[in-house]
Parts: structure tokens; sequence; C-alpha cells
């Protein structure tokens, strides 16, 4: 396979384009592609990726593509695909829902700018997502996988795994992409799950995760003054100790919280 580098790289879109056909090719066997699939890849750009998908026995891809200047090329290879759609716009602003009624499957190396974003709006529409393979930054990744008392565990991690199964799945090297990164990249896999892990409503797990999460050195009880009228004694009667570090509660001890909040 050869790709065509007579597009420019803008770093304020983050196109950094794979090259190594052996990792193109690892990261679309990781997606598990099925006949009946249907595939959203955000960022096609020159294409590393896309036509791989286009080649993989999907019966449907989407493509959403930002930059003008690779939409008249996909265009031209969606007159002579029937499986291929491009979108030309901000996969930002663009819901899934305005694309599909069925459950995608989305593999991108995502633009490291917006990647947690995207994410993060993906996660408001999990019943439209049967899984994502993605392209991150390696610290992001490990952001989402990161167990509690790790230095990474935090809001992405409780809100992500909350929802979803993770899994970090390999590294990638700057020397695998054209522009090369300054920053090693990693592939992870995030499966929904059928429903979440504890009971708790999700704008109030946020709300919590954000406070708690503000200053990670403070003592829960700290962070969390305000949230309740006495705060230690309330944090007492869920079992977890008011002084502990935010980083040493589980998942399931924010959930607690959260409904505790939830019946205040
Ligand atoms: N898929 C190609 C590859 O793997 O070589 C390109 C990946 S490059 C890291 C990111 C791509 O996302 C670029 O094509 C960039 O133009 C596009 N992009 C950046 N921001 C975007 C956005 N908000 N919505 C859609 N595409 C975006």
């Amino acid at each position: 396979m050869t790709f065509d580098y007579k597009f420019s790289a803008k770093k304020s879109l983050g196109q950094n384009y794979l090259k190594d056909p052996n990792i193109i090719r690892k990261i679309i066997a990781s997606a598990f592609i099925q006949p009946e699939d249907t595939v959203l890849e955000v960022g096609p750009g020159p294409g590393a990726l896309t036509h791989g998908l286009i080649n993989s026995p999907a019966h449907q891809i989407m493509a959403i593509e930002k930059d003008g200047q690779f939409i008249p090329h996909w265009q031209s290879i969606m007159m002579n695909s029937k499986k291929f759609q491009i979108h030309h716009g901000d996969g930002l602003k663009i819901k899934l829902e305005s694309l599909s009624k069925s459950p995608l499957k989305i593999v991108a190396n995502l633009p490291y700018n917006v990647g947690t974003q995207l994410i993060i709006n993906w996660l408001e529409e999990l019943p439209l997502v049967k899984s994502m393979t993605l392209m991150l930054q390696k610290e992001v990744v490990s952001r989402i996988v990161s167990p509690p008392g790790s230095k990474d565990y935090g809001r992405l991690s409780i809100l992500i795994q909350w929802l979803c199964t993770t899994e970090k799945l390999f590294d990638v090297p700057p020397t695998a992409f054209k522009p090369e990164p300054k920053v090693t990249s990693s592939i992870i896999r995030i499966v929904p799950r059928p429903t979440p892990l504890w009971p708790a409503t999700k704008s109030v797990l946020e709300k919590v995760t954000a406070l708690a999460f503000q200053q990670r050195r403070k003592m829960i009880k700290k962070s969390l003054q305000g949230l309740f009228p006495e705060t230690e004694k309330v944090l007492e009667r869920l079992g977890i100790d008011p002084t502990a570090r935010p980083e040493i509660l589980s998942i399931e001890d924010f959930c607690k919280i959260a409904r505790a909040v939830g019946d205040n």
C-alpha cells in the first residue's frame, strides 16, 4: 500500500498521518469488524486507515473530516464505492444520531487536541456505540484505563470505566507517523457496558468527581464540602474514610457519594 503525502499537515488539526502498514493492519484487526458492522472514522485525512476499513468486511464506512483539502479526494472515492460515505464537518459537532439509527463501531486515529472531548461526547450517545478502537496519546490512554490508587486515576477513568470496559492494546512510536509527533501513542479498545457498573446519575457523578479531583492532594471531606450539610458524617455513613485522598476511592465509592447527593 502506498500513501499520498501531497497533502499538508496542520498541527492545529492534529495531523500526524500513519505510515506504518503493520500498525494500520493491527488497528483494523483490533476492531473485529464483521459484515453487519457500520464503521465510523473521525479524521480519515489522506486515508491510511480508511482504505483498510473500506476493504474490511464492514457493510458501511462513514467518515467525518474537518479539513477541506481532503474532501474532493474522498468524494471521488465515494462515487466508486457504494459502502463509503464522507461527511465534511467537525466531529465534535456532528451527533451520532444524525449519522445512524443503529450502533456504530468507531475506529480512528483521533486528532490529539480533541480526542478526549470526542470520547466524552460519545459517552452521551452510548446506545449508538458498539465499540471504539482508538489511537490517542499514551498518557490519555493511561488516564482512561488507570485503576484507583494510580497517579493517572481521575475523572476520566471513573466516568469511562463506569460506563464501559477499557483495554489498552499496544503503544505506537512516533516513527510510525509522518510528521512524527513528539509523544508516544497507544491504541485503546472501549466497549459500552450493558448497564453502568453501579447506579448513579451521570451529571451528579460528573459533578462529584469534578469537585473531588479539583485538588488531588486535598482530603475528600474538604473537596466535597458544600455538597452536604455534614460531609464528614455522610462519608462515614457510606463507609468512606473522610480523610482519604480522591485517588484511592473506588468507582463504587464515587457512585455511593453521587447517590447520597441525589438523596440529599
Ligand atoms: N486517519 C489518518 C491517519 O491515521 O493517518 C489521519 C489521522 S490525523 C491524527 C487526524 C485527522 O483528523 C486529520 O485528518 C484531521 O484533519 C482530522 N480532524 C481534526 N480535527 C477534526 C475534527 N474536529 N473533526 C473531524 N476531523 C478532524
